[in-house]
């Protein structure tokens, strides 16, 4: 679809005016399209498009990476790790440090590629590249403070230490809704610990990681320790089978869907690899009667409208105690019509790109009328336009009966269900198989912490709707995942606990 006819379709009060043609002005070396493997830029037997979702045009061909391509990149990988691991700590920090000053360097080309190929508004794009590149500053520093332990032993004659050591090579699996970010949160813990890895981006995605990979040949960092598989959704399962079953593959790390980490983990099963999973979210956003409702609809428009609801840390299911309610579906409308503008995220004006690829419109847009069909009132939006747009929508009257409020949006949608007693909202929270971030506003000191402590998830936001950065640690409860990134705890995802016993020692 043309720019024009984009607008044509689209509302004057919720659309900025799309008057141009938009072109990806991205020049090599950072706009990359083949793989990367060994060092070498590699191209495969065929390519697969790239596609801008916010016209549908396509931005760029890529090499589209099989089996052969994934088979070649774990074996660099684990040649690479010989003598990756013995690089000290300090060198590895240095390498780290050097690539986060070249993305910081680089911040402006490589937030236009993420604008271009996920569709998200340029300044979110390029507060997800500072995002990114803190990971590869924060873990340069990890990197110098892996301590293992001296134990006390139980017998005269012997001495013990716990030990630290990488895991080795390790498959990063990686989701198009933070097409670098997600990578670095991995690949910066990793090579901090002395692991070498294959990455395998999004087949929406694939430039952001073929740029960082370019900075990080740039950085110095040597052949064989960084390794891009762009590859098409056709070819990603076969990639993924050797991803997730070569013997000389030690870890994986995945964030996406539930549904495909349930299947990347029956498929390392049989190696038995270690494994972190950062998988889907259906977070509660909880209103009490006690809150500051001009912060909880500041945190509420952060944490639903952020990449056009396409996060998993995005609120899905907003609960609005009985006394506030009203207040806060008018505040909370006022602020969409206030701040929300759709469009091409190049535009200085755009708050809200396009969603992914039109299937996730259409999913989206499912939820809408299913819970309108069961009695939902549209206060806002409420309809799906042309290509991969959604309008922000403010959705009242909404049950737990509701498609919406059983499975995650990923969408720019805001249902909202009016609760009574904090047992309520709580039960409501919980009753869902995944954990991932829950947020919410009160000011009472005693409910903080009983709800705060209540909540199954494993990110809470008191009175705050945004809570990502490097020194926190993410992840999830129950079915949203396993393990932690970031944080302290980030790095020894990639480690291993060696035991050594020293005996025979004279007392
Ligand atoms: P997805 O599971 O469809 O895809 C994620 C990645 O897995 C992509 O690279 C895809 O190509 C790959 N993949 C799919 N099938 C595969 C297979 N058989 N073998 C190997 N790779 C395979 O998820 P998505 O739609 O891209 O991302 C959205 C989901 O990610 C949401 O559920 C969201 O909540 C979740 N997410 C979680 C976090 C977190 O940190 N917990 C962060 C961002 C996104």
């Amino acid at each position: 679809m043309t720019a024009q006819a984009l607008l044509r379709t689209l509302p004057p009060i919720m659309m900025q005016s799309v008057r141009r043609t938009y072109s990806l002005d991205v020049a090599a070396p950072l706009l990359r399209t083949q793989g990367y493997i060994n060092g070498r830029w590699t191209s495969a037997a065929s390519l697969f498009p790239v596609l801008d979702p916010a016209t549908g045009q396509e931005i760029a061909q890529v090499s589209d990476c099989g089996p052969g391509e994934a088979k070649r990149a774990v074996d660099a990988a684990y040649e690479a790790f010989q003598s990756w691991k013995q690089f000290t700590a300090k060198e590895r920090s240095v390498l780290l440090r050097k690539w986060y000053e070249l993305m910081t360097q680089h911040k402006e080309d490589l937030a236009k590629l993420i604008t271009f190929e996920s569709g998200k508004p340029l300044a979110e794009a390029l507060g997800e590249i500072g995002y990114s590149a803190s990971f590869l500053e924060w873990f340069s520093e990890e990197a110098r403070r892996v301590y293992g332990d001296v134990v006390p032993s139980p017998f005269k004659d012997r001495k013990m230490l716990l030990l630290k050591q990488p895991v080795g090579v390790a498959a990063v699996i990686t989701p198009w809704n933070f097409p670098s970010a997600m990578i670095t949160r991995k690949v910066a813990a990793a090579l901090a610990a002395g692991c070498t890895v294959v990455i395998k981006p999004a087949e929406d995605t694939p430039l952001s990681a073929l740029a960082l990979a370019e900075l990080a040949e740039q950085a110095g960092i040597p052949a064989g320790v960084v390794n891009v598989v762009p590859c098409s959704r056709e070819n990603t399962p076969a990639v993924g089978q050797v991803l997730c079953t070569d013997p000389l593959v030690g870890k994986i790390s995945f964030t996406g869907s539930t549904a495909t980490g349930k299947v990347l983990l029956k498929m390392a099963a049989d190696t038995v690899k270690k494994a972190s999973m950062e998988l889907g979210g259906h977070a509660p956003f909880i209103v009490f009667d006690s809150a500051d409702l001009d912060l909880a609809v500041k945190g509420a428009m952060a944490s639903k409208f952020r990449n056009s609801g396409q996060t998993c840390v995005c609120s899905n299911r907003f609960l609005v105690q009985s006394g506030v309610h009203d207040q806060f579906l008018q505040k909370v409308g006022e602020a969409m019509d206030r701040e929300l503008r759709i469009g091409h995220g190049i535009e200085p004006t755009t708050t809200q790109g396009p969603l992914i690829n039109p299937r996730a419109a259409e999913k989206v847009a499912h939820q809408i009328s299913d819970a309108v069909s069961l009695g939902a009132k549209v206060l806002r939006g409420g309809s799906r336009l042309d290509g991969s747009y959604v309008e922000p929508t403010l959705l009242a009257d909404v049950n737990t009966s509701m498609l919406c409020t059983r499975e995650e949006t990923f969408g720019p949608v805001m249902p909202v269900i009016r609760f009574d007693t904090e047992a309520e909202a709580v039960a409501i929270a919980n009753a869902s198989n995944v954990g991932l971030a829950g947020y919410f506003f009160s000011q009472d000191v005693s409910q903080i912490w009983r709800v705060a402590e209540a909540l199954e998830v494993g990110m809470v936001g008191v009175n705050e709707g945004l809570l990502s950065c490097p020194e926190g640690a993410f992840g999830g409860y129950k079915q949203s995942g396993l393990g932690r990134e970031g944080s302290k705890y980030g790095i020894e995802e990639y480690l291993e606990v060696k035991y050594m016993c020293f005996g025979g020692l004279v007392p």
